[in-house]
């Protein structure tokens, strides 16, 4: 059998496998050996009766004897019940509600699970059993578990799996990694380590294998990480004057020690020929936009364009108005593209124009600061010449995002980069998913931050509903944060049930909901409105909040508060007592697990976003630290995400192999797996 072969010449693959297989990918027998087990049950050891211990997952020979089945219960529970016999003892050993076993009814089988004692007293619990033909495969060994592919079990995988290696020629199995590297960082090849990932001796070989390809996938993002910046580090940006004097004029405050500090950093970007590259992280209301505004400033004083992304149009239409009334007093023009309008704004006016017109203006330079969603990328824009790009609220932005702006610039010159953030992220996982970026962060807000949170239980709802209904009589305001939009089938709060309840619960008041999906113009109103005070409640998405600037808000409820990342739950706290006002913030805790409340407990306790990011990152593991649909990252990546340690040895042997290789061509097979991987990293 070859790598090559389609999957429906394997034993026991039929035309239903088969296509189910296709349905998911799964085409020719590399694909699926590649399919990694996500565990394994250590059955290898074969224990004597009189020697097992209760709740050890082992293996147990023996002759089945006295098979019966029966009902039992108000639902009729189908019950195996026999007895193994070995040369030590006999046991008992029960099945629910499987019809199967009676199949083995006077065999010698072997049997896989745990001795329990429970309501049905104290029995046998098999996972897998299997005569001594079927053995070698699902039990009396390590056992990979596989995640269903379809309707296919993990049962039926690991079968498939054991066919194609009963006769598999691996020698076509290329190595993609170097041998040097192999030797350096004491790596299973490949042939050795896959074989191993499906049908190890112990749990040690098998782990070990799993982390040569976990290797392997971080040594990927890696090696693009540093080809990036080797790439950018050989282009030129433009060099920016910055204009002391004119900057401290626009300004309408003073910066904090800590703005000034990071106006440092960044102005040392600016004035360098090298392409930056910042990530500018702070919590809300930190202060970071008006850095941005300042350095957007001289920018366009040096004749260079400005773009600034935001990732709703909500947020982008904030940032327009924002910026057009701090610069309204300037020669600057700006322009706000989004879905369905074009804002083409000047001495703190606006008017609508066409796309085609904007794009136009934007070519000609006649437009300083651009101001869009990230949809901006995909937009045929050519600008005339660009000096930075600031990414409001995003972490992640490859470098493939930046080359298409660069494809479009008159100029060659590559822009400086900032992007802003106020969910920072752990810096083992910024090492990886960044590289060398540089990073500032601004510890401390301009006004003190007067929040006192609450995690209140469901019984406590109607007090709390009471103290807000005071409070917004005294001319409060108060946002509540659903996890969901739509209704579902399940007791998870959303915005358009909840926005009912809430209109019949507080009567007296004027009530709005939020959420991405309602029109823009609509959504704009809304906010103008909060901002009048002409809303006394909202009922909104966590979605749509991010990064909005509300005046006068002072309470806060999030409701399934659980259902939250702790980095998240900050920003939106974060929202309030914006220019120090006193606020609540009363998260309801609809579930409650130990977990989740003690993750909450840390909300109150800890100082900063960057810490909490870090317990957030133990608590819940890098697959939901990231969300993994978002993320983009494979999974093989987020489990190396955990070691540190192999995510410094895949980012020495990049340096490596890089220094051997720049263009990777004499490692063709890495090459080929760079190239192909490298798509899926690029998110
Ligand atoms: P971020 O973008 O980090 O959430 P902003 O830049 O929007 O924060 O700042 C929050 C608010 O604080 C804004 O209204 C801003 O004008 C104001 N602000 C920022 N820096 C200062 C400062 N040094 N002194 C006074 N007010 C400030
Ligand atoms: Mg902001």
């Amino acid at each position: 059998m070859k790598l090559t072969d389609d999957l429906r010449y394997v034993k026991g693959v039929g035309p239903k496998i088969s296509n189910i297989l296709k349905e998911n990918g799964f085409n020719i027998v590399k694909d699926l050996i590649f399919y990694f087990p996500f565990r394994y049950d250590d059955f290898s050891k074969i224990v004597k009766i009189k020697d097992l211990k209760f709740d050890q997952a082992v293996t147990i020979y023996g002759k089945l004897g006295s098979l019966r089945q029966y009902r039992i219960g108000k639902r009729k529970l189908l019950i195996t019940e026999g007895i193994l016999t070995d040369d030590t003892a006999s046991l008992r050993v029960l099945w629910f509600g499987q019809r199967h076993p009676i199949k083995f009814k006077g065999k010698e089988i072997y049997i896989a699970g745990k001795l329990v004692k429970n309501k049905f007293g104290t029995y046998f619990s098999p996972l897998e059993v299997a005569t001594e033909e079927q053995k070698t495969i699902h039990l009396a060994r390590v056992v990979p578990v596989y995640r269903k592919i379809g309707s296919i079990n993990s049962k039926q995988i690991r079968k498939i799996i054991f066919n194609i290696f009963q006769n598999l020629d691996l020698k076509t199995l290329k190595d993609p990694l170097p041998d040097f590297i192999l030797k350096e960082f004491n790596l299973k090849k490949i042939d050795d380590a896959i074989l191993n990932v499906h049908f190890p001796k112990d749990i040690f070989i098998a782990k070990e294998s799993k982390k040569r390809f976990i290797f392997e996938d971080l040594l990927i993002f890696q090696l693009k990480i540093l080809k990036e910046r080797k790439l950018l580090l050989e282009k030129k940006a433009p060099q920016i004057k910055i204009y002391e004097k004119e900057t401290e004029e626009i300004l309408p405050f003073k910066l904090t020690e800590e703005q000034k500090r990071v106006w440092e950093e960044i102005k040392k970007d600016l004035q360098n020929q090298k392409p930056s590259n910042r990530l500018l992280q702070g919590d809300v209301g930190s202060g970071k936009t008006v850095l941005a505004k300042m350095a957007v400033f001289n920018v366009v004083l040096n004749n260079f364009q400005a773009v600034l992304m935001a990732p709703t149009e909500v947020l982008a239409r904030q940032h327009f108005d924002d910026f057009l009334s701090f610069f309204s007093k300037k020669n600057i023009s700006l322009g706000y593209i989004s879905s369905n309008e074009c804002l083409f704004g000047h001495g703190g006016y606006f008017v609508k124009i066409s796309k085609e017109k904007m794009k136009n203006n934007i070519f000609q330079g006649k437009v300083d600061i651009v101001i869009g969603t990230h949809s901006l990328l995909g937009e045929k824009i050519v600008f005339q010449k660009v000096g930075i790009v600031i990414i409001d609220e995003q972490q992640r932005f490859g470098v493939e995002q930046r080359a298409k702006l660069i494809e479009k610039s008159k100029s060659s010159l590559i822009p400086h980069f900032i992007s802003m953030t106020a969910t920072p992220i752990p810096r083992t996982l910024a090492l990886v998913l960044y590289g060398d970026l540089d990073i500032s962060t601004i510890k401390e807000r301009p006004f003190p931050f007067l929040v006192k949170t609450y995690i209140v239980s469901e019984n406590k709802r109607k007090k709390v509903y009471e103290f807000l209904k005071n409070k917004i009589k005294k001319g409060s305001q108060l946002i509540i944060v659903c996890p969901r939009v739509e209704e579902k089938n399940d007791e998870i709060k959303n915005v358009k049930a909840e926005y009912k309840k809430i209109k019949e619960y507080f009567s007296d008041f004027q009530i709005a909901m939020l959420y991405a999906k309602m029109k823009s113009e609509e959504k704009n109103r809304i906010i103008e409105d909060l901002n009048k005070n002409k809303i006394n409640i909202l009922v909104t998405s966590s979605v749509i909040e991010v990064g909005l600037n509300l005046q006068n808000l002072d309470l806060m409820i999030i409701e399934n508060a659980e259902r939250f990342g702790l980095a998240q739950l900050y920003q939106m706290i974060g929202r309030l007592s914006r220019y120090g006002k006193e606020s609540y913030a009363f998260l309801f805790l609809n579930k409650f697990t130990k977990n989740g409340y003690l993750r909450l407990k840390a909300l109150k306790e800890k100082k900063n976003a960057l810490e909490l990011a870090e317990i957030d990152l133990k608590l819940r593991g890098p697959g939901e630290f990231f969300g993994k649909e978002q993320s983009g990252i494979p999974d093989l990546v987020i489990e190396g995400l955990k070691d540190l340690t192999l995510i410094e040895k895949s980012k020495k042997a990049a340096e490596m192999i890089l220094e051997k290789d720049p263009n990777l061509t004499s490692f063709p097979e890495l090459y080929s797996l760079y190239s192909q991987k490298g798509k899926i990293l690029e998110g």
